[in-house]
């Protein structure tokens, strides 16, 4: 099954129609628009030109089958291709390094051999989704935001052959994709990383009962708890917290004793600070609670 860009929606919010169903275990291809809605081809296109009523566009949403209020969606994200160039923006005002940013820039970069080229520097391209996210129970929320029902998480983790479990807050889930980022670090810092066109192949599962706060990424070695808020104290007290309870389901450890594990071995990282919400994320690797 394969959804078209053409299908996007700036707003998540369990008012969208669904554009294609899906069984839990169905396998789904997302073609997805770069967050500049395809608009920037050449540097003399720069971010003031662009239609802000078009930006972070996500392709969907797709209802899944069986999945019901209080269950959980867990997308495995089994490819992401990303096209052959790429764009970032520099502007005043625009991410955290504010008064260093004089005028507005783009930068086309071309994919090559697994490389993105940036002014003749071959970046290594860490492809990853930037907007990933379920409808939200109560008001929409806008695709260029992030909060408990994913969205712009721009969350360097959010990558090929992780899995990413996400709410299910409205029947059928409605979830949508988009945003790639062909090379970008955590924090985000100019309000944008390389932003791309591709599409994101998912294998999408709905589970009952599951325990875990969300939204949460496990990889292969381990868990990633995600906190979205308005500061990043409050992001981070809440990603802690969330990996709190991973450790106090599966080992016997106190609450106290999973904080100095967390404290040890544990690292909280940056995913971005520059959009409405901060997201912060909670790593430990899961040998440490078997
Ligand atoms: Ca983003
Ligand atoms: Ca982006």
């Amino acid at each position: 099954m394969r959804i078209s860009k053409e299908h996007a929606i700036y707003i998540m919010d369990k008012a969208n129609k669904a554009v294609a169903k899906a069984k839990s275990g169905d396998r789904v291809v997302f073609e997805t628009c770069d967050c500049f809605h395809d608009s920037i081809k050449v540097e003399s296109d720069t971010i003031s030109a662009i239609d802000f009523d078009h930006v972070n566009p996500a392709t969907g949403p797709l209802y899944v089958e069986d999945a019901k209020v209080g269950d959980v969606l867990r997308v495995d994200i089994l490819r992401i291709d990303v096209a052959s160039q790429g764009a970032i923006v520099a502007a005043p005002g625009m991410g955290r390094i504010i008064d260093r940013v004089k005028n507005e820039e783009t930068a086309i970069c071309k994919i090559i051999d697994g490389y993105a080229d940036f002014k003749g520097i071959k970046l290594p391209l860490n492809k990853m989704i930037g907007v990933i996210g379920t409808a939200p129970a109560g008001e929409g929320i806008p695709t260029g935001s992030p909060h408990d029902h994913g969205g712009n998480l721009d969350c360097a983790m959010i990558k090929e052959g992780v899995s990413l479990y996400l709410p299910v807050n409205v029947e059928g889930a409605l979830l949508a994709i988009g945003d790639l980022h062909a090379v970008m670090g955590d924090g985000e810092i100019i309000g944008a990383g390389l932003e791309i066109a591709g599409e994101v192949e998912v294998r999408v599962t709905v589970i009952k009962d599951f325990k875990y706060k969300l939204p949460l990424i496990e990889t292969e070695d381990k868990w990633i708890t995600l906190g979205s808020r308005k500061t990043m104290e409050e992001a981070s007290d809440l990603a802690i917290s969330n990996m709190v309870d991973i450790i106090l389901d599966k080992t016997d450890l106190t609450e106290n004793q999973a904080g100095m594990l967390l404290s040890m071995v544990g690292s909280l990282r940056v995913c971005q600070i520059v959009d409405p919400n901060m997201t912060m994320r909670m790593e430990l690797e899961k040998k440490y609670l078997e």
